[in-house]
C-alpha cells in the first residue's frame, strides 16, 4: 500500500463501453464523485480500435465505427461530469473497496463508497490454447492486429491464416482488408462456422477457404511464420503456406486482479461470482459488462451498464447490506455457464430481470431451474453454444428460497 491516500465515492475500475456507459448514467441520476480509471492513455475500451461498422446503432441511434462510438461516449462521460483519469491502472484490490494505483504521479491508494469493475475481455493467447510448433514472429491476437492496424497503421504480414470462426474472426477479415491483408485460410476445429448462421458466406465472398475439423494445430517458422499444419477430418496432415497467423476469440474475462483480491471467481464464466445486484463478494465491489462473462457485444454492454447504474445508485443512498443468499448452479454438462450465480434472498427489487446462460454443446429439451425438489421454472430450448439464453429470475427469487437452484436440460439428446 502507499503513503498517499485519496479518496472518491464511486471508482470505476476500466474505461471502455460499460465502464463510460455506466459513468454517464450515475451522473444522470445524481451521483457525486464518480471516477473512471482507465490504464490506457485515452480511455474507449475496445472500440477504439475496432475500426469497422455498426457500432452504437441501439443505444446511441447513429451508426458509427468502433472509434466514433468510443470517443462519443468518452464525451458523453465528459459533459455529464464524470472525472476519467487515463495511464492509471489498478494493481489492487483490497477489502471494502480500498485500491491501489499506478499513476502518472507515482503509486496512490483510493478509498471508494463503491468500486465497479468493468476490465472487460480478452482474447485467450497462444499458449492458453496450447498451440504446438516453433515459436516465429507473426502470431497477433485480433485484438493486437486491430490496435497495429488502427491506432499504429502498421501492417504485421500480407498472408496470414486466422484460427477460429467466432464472430470477431470475421472483425479479423475486415481489419486485413483495411490494410490490404488477405488472409489465406481460416481454421476451425469443429465442423462448423462458431459464428452465426448469417457469416456462413462471408469467407466464401473474399476468397477465404474455411478448413474445418482441424486437429493438432501447429505453427511453422524460424524467424517469421512459414506455414500452419493440421490434421485434416480424415486424418490426413495438411500445411498452409502463411506469413502470419491471427488467433482470434475464445475470450475470458480480464479478471488478473480479482485473483489476488477478496472477490471469489467463478471458474466457469472466468469473471466474479456475482448477485441479481451484480455484488460481488465483497458486498462494496460490483461489477458489469464483459467482466461478468464472454462475451457479447457492445450494445449489450451498454445496456447491462445503465442498468448497474440504477442498482448501484440505490445500493449507494440505501445499502442492500448482508442478507442470506443461494447459489444458482450449472447442474447440466451441457451448460457451460449462469450468470448472476448467487441470488441474495430480500425483499428489495429491481435486480437484473434476467440470468445469462450459454451452452457447451447444441442442446434440445426443458431447461429447468429446480430448488429443494421443487421446479421454479421451465422452459424448452434448441439452442446453441454461441447464443445467449436469458431466464427470468422473479420466479426463482422467493422469500422462503433456501436450497441453492440448480439448473437442467430435461430431455436433452
Ligand atoms: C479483440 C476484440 C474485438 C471485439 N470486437 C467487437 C466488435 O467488433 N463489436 C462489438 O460489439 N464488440 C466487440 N468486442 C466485444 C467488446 O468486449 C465489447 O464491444 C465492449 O468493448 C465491452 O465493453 P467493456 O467495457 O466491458 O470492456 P472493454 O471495452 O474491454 O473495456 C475494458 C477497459 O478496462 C481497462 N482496464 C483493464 N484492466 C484495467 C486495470 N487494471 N486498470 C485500469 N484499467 C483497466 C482496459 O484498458 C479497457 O479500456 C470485441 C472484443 C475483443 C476483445
Amino acid at each position: 500500500m502507499s503513503d498517499r491516500l485519496v479518496s472518491c465515492g464511486i471508482a470505476i475500475v476500466g474505461g471502455g463501453t460499460s465502464g463510460l456507459a455506466l459513468a454517464t448514467e450515475l451522473k444522470r441520476l445524481g451521483v457525486d464523485d464518480v471516477v473512471v480509471l482507465e490504464r490506457e492513455p485515452i480511455a474507449g475500451g475496445v472500440p477504439r480500435h475496432c475500426g469497422h461498422y455498426p457500432f452504437g446503432v441501439r443505444e446511441l441511434k447513429r451508426v458509427m465505427k468502433g472509434p466514433d462510438y468510443a470517443r462519443t461516449l468518452v464525451k458523453n462521460a465528459v459533459a455529464a461530469g464524470v472525472d476519467i483519469r487515463t495511464g492509471t491502472t489498478v494493481t489492487a484490490l483490497h477489502p471494502d473497496a480500498r485500491l491501489s494505483l499506478s499513476t502518472p504521479d507515482g503509486l496512490v491508494d483510493m478509498q471508494a463508497d463503491r468500486v465497479v469493475l468493468c476490465t472487460g475481455v480478452r482474447e485467450s493467447s497462444r499458449a492458453q490454447r496450447f498451440l504446438g510448433g516453433q515459436r516465429p514472429m507473426g502470431v497477433l491476437s485480433t485484438g493486437a492486429l486491430q490496435s497495429m492496424v488502427y491506432l499504429h497503421h502498421k501492417r504485421p504480414f500480407k498472408r496470414p491464416v486466422i484460427l477460429g470462426t467466432e464472430l470477431v474472426s470475421f472483425s479479423a477479415i475486415m481489419t486485413c482488408r483495411h490494410m490490404g491483408i488477405k488472409p489465406v485460410a481460416m481454421i476451425e476445429e469443429t465442423p462448423r462456422i462458431t459464428s452465426r448462421q448469417i457469416m456462413r458466406p462471408y469467407p466464401a465472398l473474399f476468397g477465404i477457404p474455411v478448413k474445418f475439423d482441424a486437429s493438432d494445430l501447429r505453427i511453422l517458422g524460424d524467424k517469421q511464420v512459414e506455414a500452419v499444419e493440421y490434421t485434416d477430418a480424415g486424418g490426413i496432415p495438411r500445411t498452409v503456406e502463411a506469413d502470419g497467423v491471427i488467433v482470434t476469440g475464445k475470450f475470458r474475462p480480464e479478471a488478473a486482479l480479482l485473483h489476488a483480491s477478496p472477490i471469489e471467481v467463478d471458474p466457469a464464466t472466468g469473471g466474479p461470482v456475482v448477485d441479481q445486484f451484480g455484488r460481488t463478494t465483497d458486498a462494496r465491489y460490483f461489477s458489469t459488462g464483459n467482466l461478468l462473462r464472454p462475451v457479447e457485444t457492445s450494445s449489450w454492454c451498454w445496456h447491462e451498464a445503465v442498468g448497474a447504474a440504477k442498482r448501484i445508485a440505490d445500493d449507494l443512498r440505501d445499502p442492500i447490506g448482508d442478507c442470506p443468499s443461494t447459489h444458482l448452479l450449472a447442474s447440466d454438462p451441457a451448460i457451460r455457464f449462469v450468470m448472476p450465480q448467487r441470488l441474495a434472498i430480500t425483499d428489495r427489487n429491481g435486480g437484473m430481470e434476467h440470468a445469462q446462460i450459454r451452452l457447451n454443446t447444441p442442446a434440445t429439451g426443458h431447461l429447468t431451474a429446480i430448488s429443494g425438489g421443487k421446479t421454479l421454472w421451465g422452459d424448452f430450448i434448441e439452442s446453441r453454444p454461441e447464443r445467449r439464453i436469458l431466464m427470468p429470475l422473479a420466479p426463482l427469487l422467493k422469500p422462503d428460497l433456501t436450497e441453492p437452484v440448480q439448473l437442467k436440460i430435461i430431455g436433452n439428446v
